[in-house]
């Protein structure tokens, strides 16, 4: 399992929350891109780190799955860059939001204090961007939909935009007006004192949330808040080769909210375990079989596959515990090319029961055994 995480903020493991936001400020401070040691590629990569384990739900899931669980379908990368955060910055937001994950500026602190002056917003007096919950749920998938992929459904109990105003929170027909208090421009301006004298300081209007406008006669079926509950039925992609436990996040699938971005939906994946197959990453494991004289003498068995059955040819003199691989007759390789192996354990069988043939035989071989 990847630990890179803990390595890029050189913290270990059982590092407090505590620990992890320091180690993140002071590196953050060091190869922020507008400094002259800055370095963006390191800065992105402690951004990324930090997305993670800043969060302990996240932090949970990254030690128990790796950084898969946060890759895959629609899981590119959680990594903000520089442009968003200056994007960010200049929407006037006192934090933001890319690939899925919240920033709070209290956790970037004075690094960018001075960045306020240039963007005219301050970490301080803004409003925090508001952001949907994410929502987690499980999905049980059967052995072979986890081995070739499959198209699923998952039904959600949801926050989503009010269907009658399309979210927007007014009644459809009545105009919607610019907003009296920031007359349309959605940031009110406040005055602070610093020690180096008083600052007029940008930050989002209470009254219409930054948007500058705002419904004359609020929607009669949301009241205004521009969301209502939904039970949402979703088509979900399997990926070949997912392995029971692993996570497939959706963005903006989660619970919406009214003024800001729709949460994240994570499908934990349950695979269903199938009495003759065992797997172990990309390869599956079975037990055929055998009796004394088709090891002594050699045949060809029939063997259980995920694609079907197959023949193996057992040669003459095999022994208990022996194993055959059945090349490309495993799992699929997520996010790769091509297919593991099938192993096959052969076990020798003892007769139970003779029937008087048999033993006539047995007798036979024993006393050719003991004449050796
Ligand atoms: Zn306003
Ligand atoms: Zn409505």
């Amino acid at each position: 399992m990847s630990k890179e995480y803990y390595k890029v903020l050189g913290v270990e493991k059982n590092a407090s929350q505590e620990e992890i936001k320091k180690a993140f400020r002071k590196l953050a401070h060091e190869h922020h891109p507008d400094k002259q040691s800055g370095n963006e590629a390191k800065f992105k990569e402690i951004n990324e780190a930090y997305q993670v384990l800043g969060n302990e739900a996240k932090r949970k899931q990254y030690d128990q799955f790796g950084e898969s669980a946060f890759r895959g379908q629609g899981f590119g990368g959680t990594g903000m860059n520089w442009e968003d955060f200056a994007r960010a910055a200049q929407g006037g937001q006192g934090g933001f939001h890319s690939g899925g994950i919240n920033i709070d500026m209290d956790d970037l602190g004075d690094l960018f204090g001075g960045l306020g002056d240039i963007f005219g917003f301050s970490s301080r007096g803004s409003r925090r961007q508001s952001r949907g919950s994410d929502i987690q749920t499980e999905l049980k998938i059967e052995f072979n939909e986890a081995i070739f992929g499959a198209e699923k459904e998952v039904s959600l109990y949801r926050a989503t935009y009010c269907r009658k105003c399309s979210g927007n929170g007014a009644e459809p027909g009545t105009p919607i007006e610019t907003c009296q208090t920031c007359k349309g421009s959605g940031h009110v301006m406040q005055n602070q004192r610093t020690i180096l004298g008083n600052f007029s300081v940008r930050s989002t209007c209470g009254d219409c949330h930054g948007d500058g406008k705002k419904a004359s006669k609020k929607c009669t079926q949301c009241h205004g808040a521009g969301l209502e509950k939904e039970t949402a039925s979703l088509k979900i992609t399997i990926p070949a080769g997912i392995d029971n436990g692993q996570m497939i996040k959706l963005s903006g699938q989660g619970e919406a909210v009214g003024n800001g971005m729709a949460g994240d939906l994570y499908i934990k994946v349950i695979v269903k375990p199938d009495e003759r197959f065992e797997r172990d990453g990309d390869n599956i494991y079975t037990q055929s079989n055998i009796t004394f004289s088709q090891a002594a003498l050699g045949d060809k068995i029939t063997v259980p596959t995920v694609d079907g059955e197959v023949a193996l040819k057992i040669p003459s003199g095999t022994r208990s515990g022996q194993t055959f691989k059945l090349k490309g007759k495993g799992a699929t390789k997520l996010h790769g090319r091509g297919r593991g192996d099938q192993f096959v354990k052969i076990n020798l069988e003892t007769p139970q029961k003779l029937s008087r043939a048999q033993r006539k035989l047995f007798e036979e071989l024993l006393r050719y055994d003991n004449e050796k």
